[in-house]
């Protein structure tokens, strides 16, 4: 008799995202004139670049053609694509990284999520909190979470870090709860949900943590492209020692447009070894045999990122996004809410007026502003009292928004 994996009826419904939908549809029922104008959103609207389009057409061109036709790839990616990405996100910040320790994937997603397949079941896992909820969800379906508690909203076999205002929302080890040593510990700087990005003494303490713990960092570095401030790395291998405890996770997604076409990268140093054996070693055969590879035009297009056009090209965008977070955080400010994050990063992090709880402000925005954004408690139990917005919108919204916000 076939059995279910009784994991996946522990997780609670996704409650975030199609509770949002549910009450911003009930609003435009009730006020079929209502501008409202989403903030809440973490997809990018800008279309790809010149460039990318440029590649898309070249690729599928040579599809066209039997003598240049490309069927399957290479499972972990393309030798062109491999050797840019070493070349330009590491070799030029000083960072060697070998082209063999490049994967590439069809999104951060996927890899951040299937990475947990290397890794054995009684690993005690650490998230911060609030977190980007596929670390925890993963982790449940693969039963690594235990039990979740609704009326906590956590999970009995996490362990969970909190962010808080205290701690300017960037978890250290400090805040590690007591008595627990986590072995696989999940960071995403800058982060989603709050915006907030970690310096090289803070992300020095994780990895002297990790290696003195024996424990996996998985560094989440989706909105590197964010980071402006000259001071805050842009890899986890940019801290002495994180080759031998770091997993780190990139994503074409917000810098360059991808989250409709698809292409990550994961890095897994030679030198990083669980019990003597090389992590890189294992993804490799779990890649390789689950998947077939990235599309070659996809991966074309990821290559035309690293051209001198494409960067220039990726920045526009990137600054584009920025300039909105700019525009929210400050309206915020002057309208005199608490903010963090919206520098190094497309999200914006702020405290809810007069002690409302996440869900209470969610409405009153909407009902008074027209205005959806996101509520900080779908990211988690410290994500209570705090609430998203995003710099992903266009930029005449972003400004009416602002606008309305200030009037409140
Ligand atoms: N990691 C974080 C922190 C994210 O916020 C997201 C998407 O919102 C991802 C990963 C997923 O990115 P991708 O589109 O590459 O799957």
């Amino acid at each position: 008799m076939a059995r279910i994996n009784e994991n996946f009826q522990k997780l609670p419904g996704s409650y975030l995202f199609s509770e949002v939908g549910k009450r911003r549809r009930a609003f435009i029922d009730a006020h079929p004139d209502a501008d409202v104008i989403s903030l809440g959103i973490g997809d990018v609207t800008l279309p790809l670049t010149p460039s990318a389009i440029e590649a898309l057409h070249r690729g599928t061109d040579e599809m066209s053609r039997p003598e240049t036709f490309r069927g399957y790839g290479p499972e972990q990616g393309y030798a062109f694509l491999r050797e840019a990405i070493a070349k330009a996100d590491f070799g030029e910040r000083g960072v060697r990284i070998d082209p063999d320790e490049i994967f590439i994937g069809d999104g951060a997603k996927s890899d951040t999520g299937n990475i947990g397949d290397i890794f054995d079941l009684d690993n005690k896992v650490a998230v911060c909190d609030p977190v980007y909820p596929v670390y925890v969800d993963t982790n449940a379906m693969a039963g690594r979470a235990g039990n979740y508690d609704p009326s906590t909203g956590r999970w009995d076999g996490l362990i969970y870090i909190p962010g808080t205002a205290e701690n300017g929302f960037v978890p250290g080890i400090r805040d590690i709860p007591v008595g627990s040593t986590p072995d696989i510990i999940y960071l995403c700087f800058p982060n989603n949900p709050t915006g907030t990005v970690a310096g090289k003494e803070e992300l020095k303490e994780w990895v002297d943590y990790a290696i003195s713990n024996r424990a996996v960092i998985l560094f989440d570095a989706a909105y590197e492209a964010y980071i402006t401030d000259p001071l805050i790395p842009h890899s986890i291998y940019e801290i002495p020692g994180a080759d031998e405890c770091a997993i780190e996770f990139r994503s074409f997604s917000k810098n360059a447009g991808f989250t409709g076409l698809r292409c990550s990268y994961t890095v897994i140093p030679k030198r990083l070894k669980v019990g003597g054996t090389s992590l890189n070693s294992l993804w490799n055969r779990r890649h390789s045999t689950k998947f077939n590879g990235t599309p070659y035009i996809v991966q074309l297009a990821a290559a035309s990122v690293y051209t001198p056009e494409g960067k220039a090209e990726t920045r526009g965008l990137v600054e584009y996004y920025l300039e909105n977070a700019k525009i929210i955080r400050e309206g915020l400010k002057e309208a005199g809410f608490g903010v963090w994050g919206g520098v190094n990063s497309p999200y914006i992090w702020l405290k809810t007026p007069g002690g409302m709880s996440s869900w209470d402000f969610f409405d009153y925005m909407l009902n008074s502003l027209s205005i959806v954004g996101t509520p900080g408690s779908g990211f988690g139990p410290s994500g209570e009292g705090y609430f998203r917005l995003t710099g992903f919108g266009s930029r005449e919204n972003t400004l009416r928004a602002v606008e309305r916000i200030k009037k409140l």
